[in-house]
């Protein structure tokens, strides 16, 4: 990909390369390389970079929905219970007596593994 040296957003500064933008994937933080404008700060991100950054994202299974099972919640007396796929039990290596952090954003509840 060739890139016009002027910037088209604000037509009056030029693309400068810099190895610092910064991307966010899902509060992972990836600095990758790519083209500053000078005047507005708008950021390109190069072809291959971009794809990098997304095999790293892969990676670490934060890109995309990585693993999505349904199951359904179940009463016990001491209130209701989810049992964790065993997919996700042995992608995280659970044994079961793990302390864990359970947090709420919107509809979606958070466990996080202590
Ligand atoms: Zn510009």
């Amino acid at each position: 990909m060739k890139l016009n040296k002027n910037c088209k957003i604000c037509n009056k500064g030029t693309w400068t390369e810099v190895n610092d933008i910064l991307m966010d994937i899902e509060s992972y933080i990836f600095i990758v390389k790519g083209e500053r404008c000078t005047e507005c700060g708008e950021e390109i991100i190069n072809e291959q970079e971009g794809q990098k950054m997304i095999n790293m994202a892969k990676k670490i299974g934060v890109w995309g929905t990585p693993l999505k099972l349904y199951r359904k919640l179940s009463r016990s007396a001491r209130g209701t219970v989810l049992s964790i796929p065993t997919d996700i039990e042995k992608e995280l290596k659970l044994k079961g007596n793990e302390a864990v952090a359970i947090s709420k954003s919107g509809k979606k509840i958070i466990i996080e593994i202590e």
